[in-house]
This record gives C-alpha cells, sequence and structure tokens, in this order.
C-alpha cells in the first residue's frame, strides 16, 4: 500500500481529530485538566536544558547533537511526545518547533550556517499504519516559524523490527544500511550544514544510521536535533 502524501494525509488526519475534539475535549496529557494537550502550568513546569553537544555521546557519524530536553527530569514531556508520535497533532509540533527555536536560534553554528532540515523517515510500513511521521511534522513545523528548508532526503528501506527490546549492539546490526539517500540531496554542496530531525534521542542508533549513510555521500557536517534527550 502506498502512503497517501503528507499533506493528505495531515489533511485526513486533521479532519479526524476535528471530531475526536469536538466529541472529547482534549485535556492536558499529564494533569489531565481540559483544555489543551499540554496545559500552561504543566507546559511552564518543563525543565529546559538545552544543548549543542560537539561530540554526542557513543560512537557516532554525527558532528554533533541539539536538544531542548533532558527526557527523564520531563514526565510531562514523556507523556506529550508519546502523543505526539501517535497521534497526529499540528498544535503540538508547532509547541515543539517554537520551543526548539527559542534554544536553538541562539546557537551562533546554527544560524551562521544556512542549515537544511532532514526528518528521519519512517518505513512506508510503518507511515501507512501510523498515518504520519513525527520527526516530519516536527520538520515542517519549524521551516513553517522559522523558514529554515526541509528537505525530504532520506529514504527507509528496511523495515527494521521494534527497536525497544534490542541490547544496543543489536540495534546497530538490525539498523544497518536501512537508509538510503535521496537524489533531492545530491546536488547540495557538500559542506552544507544537514540537521537530520527526530524527536527523542534514546542510543542514537537511528540518527547514527541516517548520519552514516549521508557521510557515505561525502556530506560533512550532519547533526542531530531533538527535542529531548534520554
Ligand atoms: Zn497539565
Amino acid at each position: 500500500m502506498t502512503p497517501l502524501p503528507q499533506p493528505m494525509r495531515e489533511l485526513f488526519i486533521k479532519l479526524r481529530n476535528g471530531v475526536l475534539d469536538f466529541l472529547f475535549p482534549p485535556r492536558c496529557v499529564h494533569c489531565r485538566a481540559e483544555g489543551a494537550f499540554l496545559c500552561l502550568p504543566c507546559l511552564r513546569g518543563l525543565k529546559v536544558s538545552p544543548s549543542l553537544l560537539h561530540h554526542p555521546p557513543a560512537p557516532t557519524a554525527l558532528s554533533g547533537l541539539m536538544y531542548v530536553f533532558k527526557y527523564r527530569a520531563n514526565p510531562a514531556l514523556k507523556a506529550a511526545i508519546y502523543q505526539f508520535k501517535y497521534r497526529f497533532n499540528t498544535e503540538m509540533a508547532t509547541l515543539f518547533a517554537a520551543l526548539l527555536l527559542k534554544k536553538i536560534t541562539r546557537s551562533s553554528f546554527f544560524t551562521s550556517s544556512s542549515p537544511i532540515l532532514i526528518p528521519v523517515p519512517l518505513h512506508r510500513r510503518r507511515l501507512a499504519w501510523r498515518g504520519f511521521n513525527q520527526a516530519e511534522a516536527l520538520s515542517c513545523a519549524l521551516q513553517r516559524l522559522a523558514g529554515i528548508p526541509v528537505i525530504h532526503g532520506l529514504q527507509r528501506v528496511k523495515a527494521t523490527e521494534q527497536q525497544a527490546m534490542l541490547s544496543r549492539s543489536q540495534r546497530l546490526k538490525n539498523l544497518k544500511n536501512s537508509f538510503i539517500v535521496l537524489p533531492a540531496l545530491l546536488s547540495l554542496s557538500r559542506d552544507t550544514s544537514l540537521f537530520l530531525v527526530d524527536d527523542v534521542y534514546t542510543t542514537g542508533t537511528t540518527l547514527n544510521e541516517c548520519a552514516r549513510a549521508l557521510r557515505k555521500t561525502g556530506f560533512k557536517n550532519v547533526h542531530g536535533l531533538v527535542i529531548a534527550k534520554t
């Protein structure tokens, strides 16, 4: 089954969510207060720890990693990201993008290097099943808010098993050669700063595999850009 193009999927899910929101008004994912997916007090309670790591943990093909939150310090964020992953929500994509931008645009590196955003892709079967890709939604929100260009430059060619139950070495093996670089990226200068966008950095194996694929085609500056790091 071929997934619908992103705008059509978004429209379809928006309509569905619109009906659901009418029947069941949104509640805060953390404290269950009615009115918003993440209420203002819970939002203000998030502990921000923005970082630009020039040397991400573990051996990696990434040149750096940018994140705004530590996952474990923020139970409300955990619930919000879970919602974001499994239920398409433009509001939440915009919220996360705004939080990211507030922090990262202060980094001179990010502003001076005319970055390109590349969402970490899902395999088409997973995409068809889930209906949307949260990394894509986040990238598009960043583009909408700050005009940073998004290029869908990677394709996931291997449908990998669930990563959660695997050890780090099993994850690496599982993901090997899962991504290919699409022609949309190949015309770019290899000095372009690429930012791989995803929701959470856990062990980093997915971002690392994406970065490896990009490096193989000659790109030298490949960073990770995520909402939170575990
Ligand atoms: Zn709340």
